[in-house]
């Protein structure tokens, strides 16, 4: 058993108190990597954002529970190295599907659980969040949970269409549970393919696909039911076009590939959402990078020479999120 108090670690409920007062979120960026949480905590120490640190069940499976857990121990003290005085760094699992997980998680030093019980009947999806929320709080971790349904494909969690979170139920399901926060479906979307091509519309001049917007009247009314709750959006990547381009023209195919634009994610920013979990940008940013170093250089084998450039890229694509999008710099200091 080990608390996350004693790895330097922090919860999200004064992040999120604070977020939701000041108009802006807090970063959740998923790694699997070295080289990824390196690019996390140099932009978000360049920046002074606090931010949350995701391992989601694939990451678990692809670099290993453990592993992750003492790199995320080891970015609180490389970022005091990068100079960061009072880092705020939260180490959190996303889509917790089992009590048991969300267990381990707590007891190994996890700062922050989400357990996801969208997919199961409402009824099932409270006791499912109580059990947890009743563990995690005896040690001051926090617990994020969901009611609604994104679409999209994120690791193992993978749903054909979405439903929208029902406003009406929101105060029933948080009040029950004793959740900390809530993640609410609102038209994000897991994945590089948000959207089918039939649900967008196409820029005449350029012929790229333009997403149908957000449901801020859904977010709105949740807002109305529970004021000062802490919202979150999952599957909220914008795919920047740039990247998709780089990719495609150095032997890549990502046709259509479609997020949610960066101003409908900054306006989300300034309410009660105070959680944005960005994961595919910054693989199209890793991609992009080393497709071009290795269509560029064919007799680079030194895997530094791809994966630094890969670094350095994703460094820019969080500091722009951080500044531009979430407006979460400066709140860490
Ligand atoms: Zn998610």
């Amino acid at each position: 058993m080990v608390n996350y108090k004693d790895l330097g670690l922090v919860n999200t409920r004064e992040m999120f108190a604070k977020a939701i007062d000041g108009g802006y979120a807090i970063p959740a960026f998923n790694f699997n990597n070295m080289e990824q949480l390196q690019a996390i905590i140099k932009a978000c120490a360049e920046t002074k954002s606090p931010v949350i640190l995701q391992v989601s069940s694939g990451a678990r499976k692809y670099a290993n529970q453990t592993l992750l857990r003492y790199m995320a121990e080891g970015a609180v003290e490389y970022a005091k190295e990068l100079g960061w005085e009072h880092p705020q760094i939260c180490l959190h699992l996303d889509h917790g599907d089992t009590f048991e997980l969300c267990k381990s998680c707590v007891d190994f030093g996890f700062s922050s659980v989400m357990i996801d019980g969208s997919s199961l009947p409402y009824e099932e999806n409270i006791a499912l969040t109580k059990q947890v929320v009743e563990y995690a709080h005896q040690f001051d971790v926090t617990v994020e949970a969901e009611l609604g349904v994104l679409a999209g494909v994120e690791d193992d969690v993978v749903a054909e269409e979405s439903h929208y979170t029902k406003p009406e139920e929101v105060i029933d399901f948080a009040t029950r549970t004793g959740c900390d926060s809530l993640a609410i479906s609102i038209g994000t979307s897991h994945g590089a393919y948000k959207f089918k091509p039939e649900q967008c519309t196409r820029d005449p001049k350029t012929g790229k696909l333009v997403p149908p917007p957000l449901a801020f009247d859904v977010l709105e009314e949740v807002e109305k039911k529970l004021p000062g709750f802490p919202i979150v959006l999952h599957g909220s990547s914008s795919v920047p076009q740039e990247y998709v381009d780089i990719i495609n023209t150095h032997g890549g195919n990502l046709p259509d590939a479609v997020g949610i634009p960066e101003d409908q994610l900054r306006k989300a920013a300034k309410s009660a959402v105070c959680k944005i979990n960005i994961d595919s940008d910054s693989r199209l940013a890793f991609t992009a990078a080393v497709r071009k170093v290795l269509a560029e250089k064919p007799g680079e084998f030194d895997p530094r020479k791809y994966c630094g450039p890969a670094r350095d890229e994703m460094v820019k694509l969080y500091k722009h999120k951080i500044i531009e999008v979430l407006g979460s710099d400066g709140k860490a200091l």
